[in-house]
């Protein structure tokens, strides 16, 4: 009974109770934000521990981020006491647990067990070099695009024999298949693997030796996985195989009987070393090793007598909260999981303990638009009387944007409001930039999550080192991050002869690199090349005495051809690379000089990060997920920002319905005070544009949102509205959906809500909008 139920169960609403003690057979807790479901996985762990089910090492728990799997272990540490938790080994994501088990098994890959892992740079360099050793031209078939190709095949659990024909067609005259072959074969001879390897081969190893995967049957007793909504079909696979093992297997042997000695348990699944695969003898055959894995959904999802048996296997997720589709998640392998695990309890949480009822209540209205979904009931009893509704503010750029937040998340601090509960969560990365450089002027602490600060990034950086070497050429460190970027075939003999030069005549690099341009101590190809980069730093630095800085940043990295090497790469960072660019280019402007500008940068790249400093927290509504704050802050709420361009163009309504949810999963992460902004006028892709507030503004419930009140910093604010109509004044830009209410905003100052409200033909343009936003913008094309 509750009474003497251990402390960790005591607060646990009746279904999360029952997730938790359910320890038994397949679990599904299909249930929204903020339900605890997370809670519940961790609760689960601690139960299984505390009550001598299975031994820490016994345990197999998927977390979407490293991050969420410290985080976890400290929680059940918390929970039942740290001694008792011993480390979890196999509490990771997918990636982390992929590497164990690959390490364990090599062998049976065609590898080592000391493989080296590639990042994606040493993966297209690697398909770079297929590509021309068969002979092909890789500008034509670009090596980023075959890299990808591959990435998704592996995401879905494709060896080169099981990829479509049309797919192996689709690339370098129809050797896609050959490619991807002689790519795998490479990685063997390398001793190395790539991210989906990780996943890939594993599955591999346990479809071709049944008794590795029993040893792994007989050891993990407890499978639990969060945020499953975004599995994507290999990981799908990897946990079928897992999870699904013939009868008796790894059936706990405690079902409704005392617990089973943690020792016996621990020595059964002892697989140290590897073991276990020696045993099953041999080397592995090629099939393995090339990667021959059947992509077949039907045959992993059958239910033969074979299969059929006791599953410990809880999953958490929400189908709403789906939001890496672009990358091949599968939101699919939720909504099928009763077939995949007959007799599986399904478990719903419809109470929500992190926010206030306005804040559910705007997040849920809004979710409501999406078709495809499962539709789940959420309530609240987190009802205060001066429970704020959620904020909605107008800005007329970003620039003011970030001003306003600034000042807002001052308030708050004046409020004695820890600035480590606030998070601003963005939709795509540029958006930073306004922020980081407003917080570095007012002296507010900020960090940023799951990703480099702005100044931070790569291309950035790549791009701050061209300007750094024309406003100040003997920046010797800025010219050698870029003195082949983009490639020019200047190989590290030549770089070391350009240092050797500077060092014996004591000057800088860049002057040595002129020096050697001139001799005839370099072989033609990088002396022309150097002549090249010396020519161009000698023109910039005289442009700079007479050309606009910022059209001369522009210049600078066109001439040099940094642009272009974006452009022409088909990763998926790419776009976001050059919307940095951009951005960069574009809070030049707020700067008198280069000099001056150079000299911001230097500043806010010095300011602290600093995990124990009380910041606010700055990320993208992708990391955000599974996160909770007390005040959260949603800027740039446009159309064509979010939702976004991109996935307008590529989705249709599916793209639509996956910003959506993102946007669901944005609302969702406030506690208490919720702040959404648009502005309207944006610089994007470079270009000024008057912006349209986001469609899902006006998919908010008029009953728990309230429209700002226009401060003193908002003045002339009805004026530059041009007559309150987005419609209408905005050269001719039209609203592709008539009507929107936020049309009204900033043109009378209180009560526009109400207003557009109260019109009878609101609800009717809403539908009709919803049709001509498909129409509209599905066949809009990018930029
Ligand atoms: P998301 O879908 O965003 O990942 P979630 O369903 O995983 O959310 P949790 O993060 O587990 O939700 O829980 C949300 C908040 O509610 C947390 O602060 C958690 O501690 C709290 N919470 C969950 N269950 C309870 C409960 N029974 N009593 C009090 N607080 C709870
Ligand atoms: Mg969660």
């Amino acid at each position: 009974g509750q009474s003497n139920a251990p402390d960790y169960l005591k607060g646990l609403n009746p279904e999360q109770r029952l997730a938790v003690e359910t320890t038994e057979g397949p679990v599904l807790v299909l249930a929204g934000a903020g339900t605890g479901k997370t809670r519940v996985l961790t609760t689960r762990i601690a139960h299984i521990l505390a009550t001598g089910k299975a031994y820490p090492s016994q345990i197999l728990a998927v977390t979407f981020t490293n991050k969420a799997a410290r985080e976890m272990k400290q929680r059940i540490g918390i929970l039942i006491g740290e001694g008792n938790v011993e480390g979890m080994p196999w509490l990771g994501t997918f990636h982390s647990i992929g590497v164990k088990l690959l390490r364990r098994h090599a062998e049976l890959a065609g590898i080592k067990s000391d493989f080296t892992i590639l990042d994606t740079d040493d993966v297209v360099r690697l398909i770079k070099q297929l590509i021309q050793a068969e002979g092909l031209d890789d500008k034509r078939w670009p090596a980023k695009q075959f890299a990808q190709m591959i990435d998704g095949w592996k995401n879905k659990g494709l060896g080169p024999a099981d990829i479509p024909e049309g797919d192996a067609r689709s690339f370098a005259n129809g050797k896609g298949r050959e490619l991807y072959k002689a790519y795998q074969e490479r990685l063997q001879t390398l001793n190395a693997c790539d991210f989906g390897d990780l996943l890939c081969h594993p599955i591999r190893i346990f479809r071709a030796y049944p008794d590795v995967l029993k040893e792994y049957h007989k050891r993990f007793r407890y499978i639990l996985v969060d945020e499953y909504q975004d599995t994507n079909t290999a990981q799908y696979m990897w946990l079928r195989l897992l999870a699904q093992r013939p009868e008796g297997v790894g059936k706990s042997a405690n079902v409704g009987g005392k617990p089973i000695s943690p020792l016996e348990g621990e020595m059964s699944g002892r697989t140290e070393g590897g073991a276990s695969h020696r045993q099953a003898g041999g080397t592995a055959p090629p099939s393995v090793a090339s990667g021959d894995i059947s992509p077949s959904r039907g045959e992993i999802g059958r239910s033969s007598a074979e299969t059929r048996a006791t599953v410990n296997i809880c999953c958490v997720g929400d189908d709403d909260q789906s939001i890496y589709g672009w990358r091949g998640a599968e939101v699919d392998n939720i909504l099928r999981f009763d077939k995949d695990f007959p007799g599986a309890t399904i478990i719903r949480l419809e109470r929500n303990y992190r926010s206030t009822a306005h804040i559910l209540g705007t997040a849920s209205h809004l979710i409501a638009h999406n078709e495809g979904r499962f539709g789940k009931t959420l309530f609240t009893e987190k009802v205060a009387e001066d429970d704020e509704k959620v904020h909605v503010h107008a800005a007329w750029d970003s620039e003011e944007e970030a001003r306003a937040v600034g000042e807002t998340i001052e308030a708050y601090q004046r409020q004695k409001h820890n600035l480590n509960d606030m998070a601003i969560l963005v939709r795509a990365s540029f958006q930073m930039r306004e922020f980081e450089d407003r917080f570095v002027t007012l002296g507010l602490n900020y960090r940023v999550i799951g990703g480099p600060r702005f100044y931070e990034r790569m291309e950035i950086r790549d791009a701050l080192a061209f300007f750094r070497v024309v406003a100040q050429g003997a920046d010797d460190l800025a010219f050698e991050r870029i003195v082949n970027v983009p490639k020019r075939g200047l190989g590290e003999a030549t770089i070391r002869q350009i240092h050797d030069t500077a060092r014996a005549l004591r000057i800088p690099m860049l002057e040595a690199a002129a020096k050697l341009a001139e001799s005839d101590e370099l072989k033609p190809k990088p002396r022309a090349a150097l002549r090249e980069v010396a020519a161009n730093f000698e023109r910039w630095q005289k442009a700079l005495e007479t050309t606009p800085h910022t059209e001369l940043a522009e210049t600078i990295l066109e001439e040099s051809g940094y642009t272009d090497m974006w452009k022409n790469d088909r990763s998926v960072e790419a776009p976001g690379r050059l919307e940095n660019l951009k951005e960069l280019i574009r809070s030049m402007e707020e700067y008198e000089s280069l000099r001056s500008f150079l000299e911001h940068v230097a500043l806010v790249m010095d300011a602290e990060q600093n995990e124990s400093l009380d910041a606010v927290n700055i990320m993208t509504l992708h990391s955000a997920k599974g996160l909770e704050f007390e005040t959260v802050f949603l800027p740039g709420w446009e159309e064509g920002l979010f939702p976004h361009q991109r996935s307008l163009d590529e989705g249709g309504r599916s793209g639509l319905e996956e910003e959506r949810r993102l946007a669901y999963v944005g609302l969702t992460r406030a506690k208490k005070n919720l702040h959404l902004w648009f502005v309207s006028n944006r610089r994007i892709h470079g270009l000024w544009q008057s912006t349209i507030p986001s469609r899902f503004l006006d998919e908010l419930p008029e009953a728990h949102v309230e429209v700002a009140e226009s401060g003193n910093s908002y003045g002339g604010y009805g004026n530059s509205y041009g007559g309150g109509s987005f419609a209408s004044g905005r050269g001719g830009r039209q609203n592709p959906y008539g009507a929107s209410r936020f049309d009204n905003v900033g043109a009378e100052k209180s009560g526009a809500f109400s207003n557009t409200y109260a019109t009878p033909g609101w609800q009717r343009a809403q539908a009709n909008r919803t049709e001509a936003t498909d129409r509209n913008w599905g066949s809009r094309s990018g930029h």
